[in-house]
């Protein structure tokens, strides 16, 4: 047995005023290993000592190796899933990965658009082994419709390419959906061909700090979303948005440093770690 630190992540900040558990609100897809999707969310959520509230927008058939498809729940349910928690429980942030469809997309709008919760949109569309899993339609509505009420915006490189097509660099395309209305962006550059991996923090003056990580070999199931959530469970706890942003790098880092391999593909982060 390696010995583990015990309690570090969810060892609350000292700036924390009471001892009640934030909730996060969760509106993401199912993945049935376990790796990515609601199950990596509910992990990280809960190791950062925040409750997740989960809604489920869409199913998918799936493994480590790859997606084989998605099904998504019927917008109107995704929107009572929300509404219910929304009346009942004082959400103090709400984490966005699949949705999968147009339709969840702007039903989730719709529902936000009244509320000043934090919001971190981590914009999927494609699983880690590559395959699709949201209609052409999605990306149009996550640009206008989404970027507008969300908080933090986290696309790795490939989905701000997809999001902001063209020969612009990173820094523009991060501009661009800071002038759509996303308060902060990280831009994260596991998918991208460099020695280190360069994460960069944006907001409206432009590039506020840049993150580098040494790059761990090998590619995981679920660490965009393991990141996303842990930096929502953080905001829900209060921190501003550039200390949730480090704090959850650094969690996210370690759990693929301590990654595991339940299955034939990818391996998945070890998100119980602490
Ligand atoms: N959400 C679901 C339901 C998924 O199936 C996937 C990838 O397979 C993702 C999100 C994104 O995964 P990652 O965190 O590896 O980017």
């Amino acid at each position: 047995m390696v010995p583990q630190q015990t309690g570090r992540y969810n060892r609350r900040m000292t700036s924390e005023k009471t001892a009640a558990i934030p909730v996060v609100l969760i509106l993401s897809g199912n993945d049935p290993s376990g790796g990515a999707g609601m199950a990596a969310d509910i992990q990280a959520v809960t190791a950062l000592a925040a409750h997740p509230a989960p809604v489920l927008t869409s199913l998918t058939v799936q493994d480590t190796v790859n997606a084989n498809s998605v099904h998504p729940v019927e917008s109107k349910l995704v929107r009572s899933q929300a509404e219910a928690i929304l009346a009942d429980m004082p959400v103090a942030a709400v984490k966005i990965g699949l949705l999968a469809n147009a339709a969840i997309a702007d039903e989730v709008a719709r529902l936000l658009a009244g509320t000043s919760i934090p919001v971190v949109l981590d914009p999927v569309l494609v699983a880690a082994g590559g395959a699709q899993l949201a209609t052409d339609d999605l990306r149009e509505s996550l640009l206008q419709r989404l970027t507008g009420l969300s908080t933090l915006l986290t696309p790795n490189a490939s989905e701000l390419h997809s999001l902001v097509p063209g020969s612009a660099n990173a820094d523009e395309k991060a501009e661009k959906l800071i002038s759509l209305g996303a308060r902060w962006v990280l831009v994260k550059g596991a998918d991208a061909d460099t020695d280190d991996v360069e994460n960069g923090l944006y907001n409206d003056a432009g590039l506020y700090e840049r993150f580098s990580w040494p790059r761990l070999a090998g590619t995981y199931h679920g660490s965009g979303c393991t990141l996303a959530a842990a930096t929502a469970a953080l905001l829900a706890r209060g921190a501003p948005v550039p200390e949730a942003v480090a704090i959850a790098q650094q969690y996210t880092w370690e759990t693929l440093q301590q990654a595991f391999s339940p299955g034939r593909g990818q391996p998945i982060p070890n998100r119980n770690f602490n």
